[in-house]
C-alpha cells in the first residue's frame, strides 16, 4: 500500500514537475551522474536497483535522479540534505563542525545523508517483511545526493548560501553563481560541443573514465577502513574546488564568459565523472 502510494505520488511529481530552484546539479547534471553509474553496476547491483525502481523506470535509474529535488516541497525535512554550509573563512570541511542543519541537528547534511541512506540500503539483505525503510526512496536520495555533494558549491560558504546570493552575468544572461555551477556550464558545454544533446556528453565522459582517468578511478573509489562510502572526502574535495575555482575572481556583478567557462569546465567534467564512478561503486558494494 505504502509503495503504491509512493508510486502514485512519484508519477504525479514527474507529470507536474516544477523547474528546480537552484539546488544541486540541474536535471542534466544529475542525469549524467546516474547514467555513468548505471553503466558501471555489476549484475547483482543492477538487478537489485531494478527491483527497487518503480515499474515506469525499470532499467532507468537516471530518469529518477532528480526526484529528490522534486519532492522537496512535500518532504520539507529533506531540503537541508542536499548541501553543506562551511564557515566563510574556511576552505576545508569538518564533519562535526559543518554537518548539521539550521537547528543544529548533527548529521543532517549531504554527507550525513549519504551515510544514512547507505546504511538503510544495506538492510535490503534482511527479508522483505522486516524492512523498516522505504528502500526505493533511499536509493533515489542516495543517487541524487551523491551528485549534489560533488557540485563544488554544494559545499560552499554559509553567508552566500553556496553562491546563491552572488549575482553574475553568464555571457548575456543574468543568474547567480550557484546556478552557473548547477546548470550553465553544463548547458553551454552541451550547446557548444554536443548539439545540445546530453548523450554525447555522457559518452565523452565515459571515454575519459576508461581512458585518460583510468589510472585514477580506483583512488576515487577507495575508502579508508573498507567503508562503503566516504562522503567526508567528497565534501572536502568540493569546498576545496569551490575556493580554488568557483569563487575565485568572482564578485557580485562579475561578467563570466569564455575565460571562466574554459578554465572551469575541466573541474565540472571531473566532478560529474567522480560522482558517477563512486555512486556505482557504492551500489556494487551494497548489493554486489
Ligand atoms: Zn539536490
Amino acid at each position: 500500500m505504502a509503495s503504491e502510494l509512493f508510486q502514485m505520488i512519484s508519477v504525479l511529481l514527474i507529470v507536474f514537475s516544477f523547474p528546480a530552484l537552484s539546488h544541486g546539479w540541474g536535471t542534466d547534471g544529475h542525469y549524467i551522474v546516474c547514467q555513468i553509474a548505471q553503466e558501471r553496476l555489476n549484475d547483482a547491483a543492477a538487478d537489485t536497483v531494478n527491483e527497487l525502481l518503480p515499474d515506469y523506470a525499470k532499467n532507468n535509474l537516471s530518469s529518477l535522479c532528480s526526484w529528490a529535488d522534486r519532492v522537496k516541497f512535500i518532504y520539507t525535512w529533506s531540503s537541508e540534505l542536499h548541501y553543506i554550509d562551511v564557515p566563510d573563512d574556511s576552505c576545508s570541511y569538518n564533519y562535526s563542525r559543518d554537518c548539521k542543519d539550521s537547528n543544529g541537528v548533527q548529521g543532517r547534511c549531504a554527507s550525513g545523508a549519504i551515510t544514512n541512506y547507505t546504511t538503510q540500503l544495506l538492510s535490503y539483505r534482511n527479508s522483505s517483511d522486516n524492512r523498516q525503510y522505504n528502500l526505493t526512496q533511499a536509493l533515489l536520495f542516495l543517487a541524487h545526493i551523491m551528485g549534489d555533494i560533488h557540485q563544488p558549491l554544494h559545499v560552499g560558504h554559509t553567508s552566500d548560501k553556496g553562491g546563491n546570493t552572488i549575482d553574475v552575468h553568464w555571457y548575456t544572461t543574468n543568474t547567480v553563481l550557484h546556478h552557473v555551477w548547477d546548470s550553465s556550464i553544463i548547458d553551454t558545454t552541451e550547446a557548444d560541443f554536443y548539439s545540445s544533446d546530453v548523450t554525447g556528453y555522457v559518452d565523452d565522459l565515459n571515454q575519459n573514465i576508461t581512458g585518460k582517468w583510468s589510472n585514477q578511478t580506483s583512488k576515487w573509489q577507495g575508502c579508508s577502513r573498507n567503508a562503503i562510502a566516504c562522503p567526508d572526502i567528497y565534501a572536502s574535495e568540493s569546498i576545496s574546488a569551490a575556493c580554488e575555482w568557483a569563487y575565485k575572481d568572482v564578485t557580485n556583478g562579475s561578467e563570466l564568459g569564455d575565460k571562466y567557462f574554459n578554465s572551469r569546465l575541466p573541474v565540472v567534467d571531473l566532478r560529474l565523472a567522480q560522482a558517477g564512478v563512486r555512486l556505482a561503486e557504492i551500489l556494487n558494494r551494497i548489493f554486489g
